[in-house]
C-alpha cells in the first residue's frame, strides 16, 4: 500500500476518499484529536478538481467561508492557488454576494496535499476500499481493502464522490469510471446495496477541454478579476499568486444547428442516460433543446493554470460524440481553429438516500458509519467540503463518545444544506442557492467567522492561529464600530465631499452613511482620514451590519421562533403509530425520514400544520410524563 505517512493501526476514524469532502473530514477529525486515516485510490489525486477549476460562487462562496470559519482547509487552499478572484453580485446586497476564484488546478491540489501533510494524527495511504466491517452490534468497526487487508477503526466516513458504480458517456461510447482516468468503486457500491441502503442514481457532465494555444483571443471580451483580489480565508492577509484574465465568447446559431442535427447521438436524448442531472447546470445539448428560442449561450473561457495551456470552456458541458463536439466547438467565435485536448463527457453514479442519515451525517442503519459529499446526492466541491467537515468532526466525536456537532439553519448554509438533505433527500443533484436559506441576511460571507468560529473553538477543532486571529478581529470590529458611530458630520460638510444627503441640518454618523448607496470605506476615508485604520475586511463586515441593522433585528425574532421548534427534539425511536390523530400517509412520511426535531418535521413535504400540532402535543405530554431520556440524536 503506497503511503504518505502514518500508521494504520489504533485508529479512531477512517476516511475513505481524498476529494473535497474527504480532505475536510480527515483534517477535521485529526484537528479534534482523533487518530485518523485517509484512504484514497491515488495519492496524486488528493484535492483533485474533477470538473471546473474554480471555487466559490453565489451561495457556494458562503459555504467556503463557513468551512474556513470552522478552521477547514478549502479557503486557505484556494487563496494560495487562486489565479482570478471576483466577488459575484457585487452590485447587489451583501447577503447575496458570492466570492469566487478561478484556480490553478495543480496549485490547488498541491496546496491541499501540503496542508493535509502538516496535520498531526493524520495518516494518509493509497488504497481502494471494497467493504465495510460491521461488529456484532451492527455498528461499524473498520474497512476491508481491495487487497483483502482489514483495517480497524471506531468510525468510518465514506466520501466516494462520483465513483460508486460510475459510468462515463461520450456519445455512444460508455466505459466504467469514477471520473476520466480513474476506475469506479464497484465493490463498495455492492456493499452499500447489501447493507440495505436506499440508493439513487444521478448524472453530471463536463465540457471538452481546449488547447489555449489554438484559441484566437483577439476580439473576445475580457473578464478581469478584482483588484486587489479578496482572499477567501479569514486567515489570509493578501493574495500573492499571479493573476490572469478570463475571456467571454458565446455559442452561435451554427453551434445550435450542429447540436440539433446530432441529438439522436446524445446519450441524454438517445435513452442511454436515464438518471437525473443538475437542472440549473444543464449540458449544452439540454440548453439548446430547452431554450430553443435562444440564439446564443454565453461561454467563459477559463485558463486551468498559470503554466498550463488547457482552457475550461465554462457553459458547454456535453456528452455528445467527439466528432460532434469538435464540430460545434469550431462554430464558436474565437474557437474556429481550436483543438480539443480532452472531450467532454457525462458520468452516472450511485448515491445513498440522505434521509438515511442523521444531521451529524451518521447513517441510521449502521452506527458509526458517516457519509459526506457527492455520495449524498449533492454536486460541487463546496457542498462536499461543508459536509466533509461536519462528518469528520462527528465521526471523531462518535469514536471518543463526545457530543454531536450540529449547525442549524439559522447558523449557516452548511446547516441549511444538511437539514435539506436529511429531511427531504434529493431528486436531482443538490447545489446550494442563497434562496434555500430563510435567514440569508444573517448568513453572509463576511460574517461566517462570527457565526461559526466560536462553535469550532467550543468544539475543540479550531487551531491556535484561528483562535488568536478571531479574538483579535472581534476586538478590531468593536473598535471600528465605535469609531463609525462616533464620527459624524453636518450635511454641508458631507455634500462638500460628494455625499448626497438631505440638507436637513442633522449630523450623520459614518455608521448611518454606510447605508447610503455608493458610500463605501474609501468615501468615508476622504471625509475622515481616521477611517484609514479600519481594515478592509472589517469595513466590509460593518457595512453589511449597518445596511441590514433594522432587518437583522427583525430576523432575530424569526430565529428565536425557529429555535423554539428546533429545540423540540423527536426521539429517533418515536413510535409514530402510537400517536393518535396522524393520518397513515403522514405517519409513513415521518417513519421514513425520522426527523430529529419538530422543525425538521415541519419541512417534510406533506406534513401539515395540523399534524405538527398533534406531534407537538404528544411530545410535550410525553416529556411531562417521562422527562428522560431527552437526547434525540443517536
Ligand atoms: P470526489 O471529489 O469525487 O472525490 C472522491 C474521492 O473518493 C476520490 O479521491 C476517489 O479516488 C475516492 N474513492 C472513491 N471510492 C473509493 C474507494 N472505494 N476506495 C478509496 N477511495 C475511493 N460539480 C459541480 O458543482 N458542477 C459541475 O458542473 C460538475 N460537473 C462534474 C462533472 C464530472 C464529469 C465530474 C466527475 C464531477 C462533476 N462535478 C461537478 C462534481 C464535483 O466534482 C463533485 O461535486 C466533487 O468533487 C465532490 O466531492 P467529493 O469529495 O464528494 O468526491
Amino acid at each position: 500500500m503506497a503511503r504518505i505517512k502514518g500508521p494504520t493501526t489504533g485508529l479512531d476514524v477512517i476516511v475513505v476518499g481524498g476529494g473535497h469532502a474527504g480532505c475536510e473530514a480527515a483534517a477535521a477529525a485529526a484537528r479534534i484529536g482523533a487518530r485518523t486515516l485517509l484512504l484514497t485510490h491515488r495519492l496524486e489525486t488528493i484535492g483533485e478538481m474533477s470538473c471546473n477549476p474554480a471555487i466559490g460562487g453565489l451561495a457556494k462562496g458562503q459555504l467556503v467561508r463557513e468551512v474556513d470559519a470552522l478552521d477547514g482547509l478549502m479557503g486557505r487552499a484556494i487563496d494560495s492557488a487562486g489565479i482570478q478572484f471576483r466577488i459575484l453580485n457585487r452590485s447587489k446586497g451583501p447577503a447575496v454576494r458570492g466570492p469566487r476564484a478561478q484556480a490553478d488546478r495543480k496549485l490547488y491540489k498541491a496546496a491541499m496535499q501540503a496542508v493535509l501533510a502538516e496535520h498531526e494524527n493524520l495518516s494518509i495511504h493509497a488504497a481502494g476500499v471494497d467493504d465495510i466491517l460491521i461488529n456484532r452490534d451492527g455498528g461499524v468497526c473498520g474497512v476491508r481493502l481491495a487487497d483483502g487487508e482489514d483495517l480497524k477503526g471506531g468510525a468510518v466516513v465514506l466520501t466516494t464522490g462520483t465513483f460508486l458504480r460510475g459510468v462515463l458517456h461520450t456519445g455512444e461510447h460508455q466505459s466504467p469510471g469514477g471520473r476520466v482516468g480513474d476506475a469506479p468503486a464497484i465493490a463498495l457500491a455492492a456493499t452499500l446495496e447489501r447493507l440495505g441502503f436506499r440508493r439513487g442514481r444521478l448524472k453530471t457532465g463536463t465540457p471538452p477541454r481546449i488547447d489555449g494555444r489554438t484559441v484566437d483571443w483577439a476580439g473576445l471580451d475580457v473578464q478581469a478579476g478584482d483588484d486587489p483580489p479578496q482572499p477567501f480565508s479569514f486567515l489570509t492577509t493578501a493574495i500573492t499568486t499571479a493573476q490572469i484574465q478570463c475571456y467571454i465568447t458565446a455559442t452561435t446559431p451554427d453551434t445550435h444547428a450542429v447540436i440539433r442535427a446530432n441529438l439522436h447521438r446524445a446519450p441524454l436524448y438517445s435513452g442511454q442516460i436515464s438518471s437525473v442531472g443538475p437542472r440549473y447546470c444543464p449540458s449544452i445539448e439540454d440548453k439548446v433543446v430547452r431554450f430553443a428560442e435562444r440564439q446564443r449561450h454565453q461561454i467563459f473561457l477559463e485558463p486551468e493554470g498559470l503554466d498550463d495551456p488547457t482552457v475550461y470552456p465554462n457553459g458547454i458541458s456535453t456528452s455528445l460524440p467527439r466528432d460532434v463536439q469538435a464540430a460545434f466547438v469550431r462554430s464558436i467565435p474565437g474557437l474556429e481553429r481550436a483543438a480539443i485536448v480532452r472531450p467532454g463527457y457525462a458520468i452516472e453514479y450511485d448515491t445513498v438516500d440522505a434521509r438515511e442519515l442523521t444531521p451529524t451525517l451518521e447513517t441510521l442503519r449502521v452506527p458509526g458509519l458517516f457519509l459526506a459529499g457527492q455520495i449524498n446526492g449533492t454536486t460541487g466541491y463546496e457542498e462536499a467540503a461543508g459536509q466533509g467537515l461536519v462528518a469528520g468532526v462527528n465521526a471523531a466525536q462518535k469514536a471518543a463518545g463526545g457530543a454531536p456537532f450540529l449547525i442549524d439553519r439559522s447558523e449557516g448554509y452548511i446547516g441549511v444544506m444538511i437539514d435539506d438533505l436529511v429531511t427531504l433527500g434529493v431528486t436531482e443533484p443538490y447545489r446550494m442557492f442563497t434562496s434555500r436559506a430563510e435567514y440569508r441576511l444573517s448568513l453572509r460571507a463576511d460574517n461566517a467567522d462570527r457565526r461559526l468560529t466560536p462553535k469550532a473553538v467550543a468544539g475543540g477543532f479550531a487551531g491556535e492561529a484561528r483562535r488568536r486571529a478571531f479574538t483579535a478581529k472581534l476586538a478590531e470590529i468593536d473598535r471600528c464600530e465605535a469609531l463609525m458611530r462616533r464620527l459624524a458630520a453636518a450635511p454641508a460638510d458631507l455634500m462638500r465631499h460628494g455625499v448626497a444627503v438631505a440638507g436637513d441640518g442633522k449630523r450623520q454618523s459614518a455608521w448611518t452613511l454606510l447605508r447610503y448607496p455608493g458610500v463605501n470605506a474609501s468615501a468615508l476615508q476622504r471625509i475622515w482620514p481616521e477611517f484609514a485604520s479600519v481594515p478592509a475586511s472589517v469595513a466590509e463586515h460593518l457595512q453589511s451590519e449597518a445596511v441590514y441593522e433594522g432587518y437583522l433585528q427583525r430576523q432575530e425574532a424569526d430565529i428565536r421562533a425557529f429555535n423554539r421548534d428546533e429545540s423540540l427534539q423527536l426521539l429517533h425511536a418515536l413510535d409514530y403509530g402510537a400517536i393518535p390523530g396522524l393520518s397513515s400517509e403522514i405517519r409513513s412520511k415521518l417513519r421514513e425520514v425520522r426527523p430529529a426535531t419538530l422543525g425538521a418535521a415541519s419541512r417534510i413535504p406533506g406534513v401539515t400544520p395540523a399534524a405538527l400540532t398533534v406531534l407537538l402535543r404528544y411530545v410535550r405530554r410525553r416529556d411531562r410524563e417521562e422527562p428522560e431520556p431527552r437526547a434525540a440524536l443517536p
